[in-house]
């Protein structure tokens, strides 16, 4: 262990010296049809010579990854063992995954890569999935309330007896052609490589010195979809399909704090999308780690303390303000690339979007898919201190079915103080 260390550190070779380029790296064509001219993405970093893409898989958690075989807890050469792992279900190829601008931040061949790369795994190439499909059974405290409520009834298939809901879910990590995101972008390709290796703090130098490479998976969080019903009627119009994009807020979703909207959102999306299922429909929910608001929760905590501490209290005025005073944006999750979880899955209409968003709104409309009605949540649901949020949001010209306050008015909504 003790030499295999030394080994390590003492021999550094960097990604941008002339010898990392190699003759028998399989090529990518995004967005070709058969699996084969496509080719598999190659991110391993044990045999440099097949590497395809920038970066490597796993994520954020490629860093721990790095902890762990820099303490010796983890052999650095592993080779995943992949007998078992197949999907729950498998999902169909769609016209969206052979079209190289509709979906930019996934593979759409990511799943089952026994299939679509046998040869090349036969062959020995260290391909990883990228996508992996199974099934859960949710158990969530609303839901129970809206079984006893009335709201949601238990049939045995979608509600179960124990009040837990069935579903098929479905892990993506990012996998970023970045062509096709410069392109949506609206950007140049190599103003796009320039920007993320500088504010990486030079993170991946294949960004400037590979312009060959086309195919980056980032050091980001990963999303999830959540599907209700048979995941094969998801590309079906006919069915009708309710979904909400929800964007992680793990103070809320996970902890229960109430400053926003953001749990009572996801469940009551959950189950609605239970309840779409049990009339013949899918439910969908995708779940993106992008905190608060792609900006962190360290600016995010920032923020509320700002808001609660400026002169005449916490008010629906200058709740978007206040973020941008903090972060430099209002917002950085850049909507326009959440579609392509959607095309992923075959989704052409959308008969029941739960969401306000006017970003997510336009970024699904824009990326081709129908949306028949916008649902906001019902007011019953939204917590005490997150009344600034939510009428903020209205005024700023999110969805709403409901009064629209002025400028006046929105004084006048309050939150909590920083010390109740
Ligand atoms: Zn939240």
């Amino acid at each position: 262990m003790e030499k295999q260390k030394k080994a390590r550190t003492a021999h550094v070779v960097l990604t941008s010296h002339s010898n990392q380029v190699f003759k028998d790296t399989p090529p990518i064509n995004w967005g070709e049809k058969d699996p084969k001219k496509r080719g598999p993405v190659i991110a391993t970093i044990s045999e440099k010579q097949n590497r395809n893409a920038i970066g490597t898989h796993s994520g954020s958690y490629t860093v721990y990854r790095a902890l762990s075989i820099a303490s010796g807890a983890f052999p650095k050469l592993h080779k995943p063992e992949l007998a078992n792992t197949e999907g729950t279900f498998r999902f169909k190829p769609n016209p969206s995954w052979f079209d190289s601008t509709k979906i930019v931040t996934i593979d759409p061949l990511g799943a089952d890569i026994n299939i679509h790369f046998k040869d090349y795994l036969d062959a020995g190439y260290n391909i990883k999935p990228t996508i992996a499909v199974t099934q859960a059974h949710l158990h969530i405290p609303e839901v129970r309330d809206a079984v006893n409520e009335g709201r949601l009834k238990i049939d045995g298939k979608i509600v179960k007896e124990d009040f837990s809901i069935k579903c098929t879910k479905v892990a993506l990590e990012p996998v970023w052609y970045l062509p096709g995101m410069a392109e949506r972008l609206n950007v140049s390709e190599g103003e796009l490589r320039k920007v993320l290796f500088q504010e990486t703090g030079g993170m991946f130098p294949e960004l400037v010195t590979r312009p060959d490479l086309k195919l980056m998976l980032p050091p980001i969080g990963s999303s999830t979809a959540y599907i209700f019903g048979d995941p094969d009627d998801i590309h079906n119009t006919d069915k009708e399909l309710t979904c909400r994009v929800h964007d992680e807020c793990n103070g809320s979703d996970v902890f229960g704090s109430d400053i926003c909207t953001c749990r009572p959102y996801l469940t009551w999306g959950i189950e609605d999308a239970a309840r779409t299922a049990q009339r013949g429909g899918v439910g969908l929910i995708v779940y993106f780690r992008k905190e608060g608001r792609a900006l962190g929760e360290v600016t995010k905590f920032l923020v509320y303390n700002a808001r609660k501490r400026q002169e005449g209290g916490d008010s629906a005025k200058n709740y978007f303000y206040r973020t941008e005073c903090v972060a430099g944006v209002q917002d950085a999750r850049f909507q326009e690339f959440m579609p392509d979880v959607l095309h992923y899955l075959g989704v052409k209409k959308i008969h029941n979007l739960h969401s306000m968003s006017n970003m997510k709104y336009d970024a699904i409309v824009g990326s081709g898919i129908e949306v028949v009605n916008r649902l906001s949540i019902p007011e019953e649901l939204i917590p005490a201190d997150a009344m600034v949020e939510i009428e903020a949001k209205k005024a700023a010209g999110y969805f709403t079915e409901g009064e629209i306050k002025d400028s006046k008015d929105l004084e006048s909504v309050q939150g909590r103080k920083l010390d109740e």
